[in-house]
């Protein structure tokens, strides 16, 4: 069997710097931690870390006053901040700084009146995030059907946005739709789908034709995840979407010779790794790696985590990709 490996695949930037953020402040802070909902959505990571004192809570009333509460990769909204200020919490923000930048528009686009589309997922964290910023004035809509059923009239000044890991191709679909509806409507200078999103679904894109399985690590509530197969399953070739190899089966790949392996953007390396193992016992695949692009993006650690880390000297590049080896001094 063939293995057509997938890169780039697993931790962006915003998942790199989340991670090791929460390794660092459990290392130097304790448990219990607290983490406002899962600080990514990766179920392996959210019992690693639950298995060593942290806390993910959905509700800051369980966060005893004057704890120490983390935010997610996906951000919060206003009104989860100043809860977390009345109850005195010792905050550290690991909202990724691309999550940060959908906030800030919305914010920019609300004060200048505009009445604002959010494309996005309902209920997703990230969504609820953006909507807390302007309630009232933004407006979700997750398809082209729902854009032709939003009640908003013809408003002068209208703009759109986009949750940051959505389908490339849903993304263009639903905007036409949103242009066909309101010729006037705005969009924000750069795009909100992030570059590892485009980066993902580009490889899988580009190579899914070759395979005819492919395989996509990452949880079923990953909406990165979901979208790499959603992709691969549109061009025709079936996709599984696994936790870890614990839940691969055999019978998947009795009349399969290739198969496309990628992760997520909030999966470590160590599960790819095992998943090929598991591959090479089994099947005695054979690997190709298959390089669509390179990234460089990196992004800083919350100031208050950036100088506890150079005043005890921790490097910048603790490797949290196999979260049971990562040790900081
Ligand atoms: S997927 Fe994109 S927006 Fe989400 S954490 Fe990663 S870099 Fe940030």
């Amino acid at each position: 069997m063939r293995i057509l490996l997938v890169n780039p695949r697993g931790y962006c930037a915003g998942v790199e710097m989340a991670i090791k953020s929460l390794e660092l402040a459990l290392q130097r802070f304790g448990a219990p931690l607290y983490v406002y909902h899962q600080i990514v959505h990766n179920a392996y990571l959210v019992e690693h870390f639950s298995a060593r004192g942290v806390v993910f809570i959905d509700d800051l009333q369980d966060v005893p006053v004057g704890a120490t509460l983390m935010y997610s990769a996906h951000g919060v909204s206003p009104g989860i901040r100043q809860e977390a200020q009345a109850r005195e919490l010792n905050v550290i923000d690991t909202t990724c700084p691309l999550v940060t930048k959908v906030h800030g528009e919305a914010v920019r686009y609300a004060r200048r009146g505009y009445t604002l589309v959010l494309v996005g997922h309902r209920g997703h964290d990230e969504v609820v995030g953006i909507m807390g910023e302007a309630p009232g004035a933004i407006h979700l809509v997750q398809s082209v059907e729902e854009v032709a059923a939003l009640d908003i009239g013809r408003p002068e000044r209208i703009a759109y946005l986009t949750q940051t890991t959505l389908s490339v191709a849903d993304k263009q679909d639903i905007e036409a739709a949103l242009l066909r509806r309101f010729p006037h409507i705005e969009q924000p200078r750069t795009d909100d789908i992030c570059y590892a999103t485009h980066n993902r679904q580009q490889a899988v894109r580009k190579l899914a034709a070759k395979a005819q399985l492919a395989i996509i690590i990452g949880s079923q509530n990953s909406s990165n995840s979901r979208r790499l197969a959603d992709i691969a399953q549109s061009l025709g070739t079936p996709a599984r979407m696994i936790d870890g190899p614990e839940e691969l089966q055999q019978h998947w790949f009795t009349t399969v010779g290739t198969v496309l392996l990628t992760s997520g953007a909030s999966v470590p390396e160590s599960l790819v790794d095992e998943t090929l193992d598991w591959l090479r016992q089994h099947f005695d695949a054979s690997i190709e790696e298959q390089s669509a692009k390179q990234e460089t993006q990196h992004f800083h650690m919350p100031p208050q985590l950036r100088r506890l880390r150079e005043r005890i000297g921790i490097p910048s590049t603790v490797n949290v990709q196999d979260p049971e080896k990562a040790t900081l001094p």
